[in-house]
């Protein structure tokens, strides 16, 4: 496992999850220390949120907002500057060519050299005490964003539709996934682990303090390696820009 070394020069970061609060658990302490050394962070959210309540009588519009309000609240804490949403329907999210191209156009707009993803590739979980089938959300907004960094984002003749609009490509240069079972880095969240809580908690309309003594459980145990308090871990993979592009002059 490899300690992550801290951000020095200027760089761009994107987060794409399926819920309103899923960075929360896993990445907001990353995202809090990646923004306190500079980074520009962006978080897009693919679902409405819209299934974060089984109560009869609630009213939807008023749930999707409220969900919008918190997640604001939650990067705001965490130092990120941009909340996009996507407003897809929440729990029956596929991975399809309009979500990759939505997100491929975000992707070069915004032109992170890394974009953090859910791994797509898990389906089941099973820990200390607990069992999990990853929610499916998860995985379709986790296979539409890899294949927006790659291919999409970076291949001309993908999406002629983005050209026309605007948007060149671009080439990504770093993958990080949350909630992989092959994590390679770890990142020392003790210094913000505070701001952590802070941005999960601001999340009301789904859970509240008791939730604190899990996240405690799993930040520890996934410092506990490299002998840190805190700390999230997530699986890296690092692409060569093997296809200079010509036509785009260098930033
Ligand atoms: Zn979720």
């Amino acid at each position: 496992m490899e300690l992550e070394k801290p951000i020095t020069s200027p760089f761009r970061v994107l987060v794409i999850a399926a819920h309103p609060d899923d960075i929360e658990f896993g990445a907001a302490g990353s995202v809090a220390v990646w923004s306190a050394s500079g980074a520009e962070v962006t978080y897009c959210i693919v679902t409405d949120g819209a299934a974060g309540s089984n109560e009869k009588d609630v009213i939807y519009d008023q749930l999707v907002q409220r969900r919008k309000d918190e997640q604001n609240t939650a990067a705001e804490i965490v130092g990120v500057k941009e909340v996009v949403f996507l407003g897809y329907a929440d729990g029956a999210l596929t991975p399809s060519m309009e979500l990759r191209r939505d997100l491929t156009r975000l992707i070069r707009r915004i032109k992170p050299d890394r974009v953090l993803i859910m791994d797509p590739t898990i389906v089941l979980l099973s820990g200390e005490g607990f069992d999990y089938i990853n929610h499916p959300d998860h995985r379709a907004a986790g296979e539409a964003s890899l294949y927006a960094v790659f291919p999409s984002a970076e291949t001309r003749p993908i999406f002629p539709e983005l050209l026309e609009e605007g948007f060149e490509p671009h080439h990504v240069n770093e993958l990080y996934l949350m909630l992989s079972d092959k994590p390679n880095i770890t990142v020392d969240v003790s210094a913000v682990w505070d701001k952590k809580i802070q941005s999960l908690l601001s999340h009301r309309s789904q859970l509240d303090e008791s939730v604190v003594d899990m996240i405690r459980m799993w930040d520890q145990a996934a410092g506990k390696e490299l002998g840190l308090a805190y700390a999230e871990t997530f699986r890296k993979m690092s692409f060569i820009n093997a296809t200079p592009q010509k036509d785009t002059p260098a930033e």
